[in-house]
């Protein structure tokens, strides 16, 4: 029996919904202290020292924050420190030295990747640069070549083509299936920057996502989850294979390890009745980073409509949705969202399922006018199903 008041209040969710960038690791002060510190080496009062290291600090944005190895922002700081140190009359030669050629560094990267942009798109230089400092600011990029690639194409996509666990699939075969799936500036517009696939495992774990490359650790959670004592035992029936948001850079889709997903079991997908099973995983992907989408546009929606027609059709959309239910006991409104999610994921992958099976939701869907029915399909076999 389908009852979405079950289940515990507390969020379970397989995303995080809080999409805040880059974590920050060490407060700004530890910044200032380190500043503070070399003046007061140098001579002076702490109080003045401080005083001193606060304005400094505020004038070359410098803070503690740790950024990613080789990211555009760990370069900026990095400047930016030996800036403030300079400032100060604090830097060695050697920082100088390490200063200057930093600075050749971001500007010869800034100018290349500008002149790239303005061939590919001639647009004017100077909006080109306010943009990309926006986006390294807000934590939407890791490097310049994203840069290039967001303001190009829309989208940053990594990590498919040489995937372990799915079909390798090109970048421009996941940017035609977005850009044919859902309406021009749709995913800027709703905050989705990045689309990467990773090698790891995600599983849920006291509510929050937690990420492991070790296969072993992975089926111990697993097993811990579903409460059996053997691997053998598992049905694998807990996935969480993508989340949106979280660690490091904002707006972006990370979609983990499909190892042991099955898509021929999932009915949307049994009822296309598809041979290769090669087709059938690429499908699956797909309609996954359309769920992940679905949820960054939640909450445009009437989620009280929504969840009359649930109650309406009375029954779960998906196993997905039944298992937020029984298993991870999510709350009503978690519940709805996942469910709506699943409801777009296969408008986007078998729309006449979705027709036949859930007919309010298939209108509730085509009503909002946020993606094509059947976009997969079409991308996958694009010569034997029609867009609608
Ligand atoms: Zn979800």
């Amino acid at each position: 029996m389908f009852n979405p008041e079950l289940g515990p209040s507390e969020e379970n969710l397989d995303e995080s919904k809080i999409d805040d960038g880059i974590d920050i690791i060490e407060s700004s002060s530890v910044a200032e202290e380190e500043i503070s510190a070399k003046l007061q080496d140098n001579g002076s009062s702490k109080e003045k020292a401080d005083e001193t290291a606060k304005k400094v600090i505020e004038n070359n944005s410098y803070n503690a924050i740790i950024y990613p190895e080789g990211s555009i922002q760990r370069e900026f700081n990095d400047r930016n420190r030996l800036l403030c140190l300079k400032e100060i009359s604090l830097a060695s030669s050697q920082e100088l030295e390490i200063l200057n050629k930093l600075n050749l560094d971001i500007e010869s990267n800034f100018h290349k990747t500008i002149s790239e942009i303005v061939g590919a798109t001639n647009r004017e230089p100077g909006d080109i640069k306010n943009e990309i400092d926006e986006m390294v600011a807000e934590n939407k990029i890791e490097n310049l070549n994203e840069a290039k690639e967001l303001i190009t194409s829309g989208i940053v996509v990594k990590g498919f083509e040489d995937s372990k666990d799915i079909p390798p699939m090109s970048a421009d075969f996941i940017k035609d299936f977005l850009n044919n799936t859902f309406p021009k500036d749709f995913l800027k517009n709703n905050g989705i920057s990045r689309i990467l696939k990773s090698q790891d495992y995600y599983y849920n774990k006291n509510s929050f996502i937690e990420t492991t490359s070790n296969r072993d650790t992975y089926l111990k959670e697993e097993m811990n989850l579903e409460s059996v004592d053997n691997i053998e035992k598992l049905k694998h029936i807990y996935k969480i294979r993508a989340k949106v948001g979280g660690d490091n850079y904002k707006e972006t889709i990370r979609l983990g390890n499909f190892e042991f997903d099955n898509p021929s079991t999932l009915d949307h997908i049994k009822t296309l009745e598809i041979e290769s099973e090669e087709k059938q995983n690429v499908l699956y992907v797909l309609g996954t980073i359309t769920h992940e989408i679905a949820h960054k546009y939640e909450k445009q929606i009437n989620l009280e409509e929504y969840q009359k027609l649930i109650e309406k059709e009375n029954k779960a959309v998906s196993e997905y949705v039944i298992n937020h239910i029984k298993l991870y006991g999510s709350n009503k409104e978690t519940i709805a969202t996942e469910d709506f999610a699943e409801t777009v994921r296969i408008y986007v992958t078998n729309p006449k399922y979705l027709k036949e099976n859930y007919p309010s939701r298939f209108s509730f869907i085509e009503s909002l006018s946020v993606a094509r029915a059947g976009g997969a399909l079409f991308q996958v076999f694009p010569d034997r199903f029609s867009s609608n």
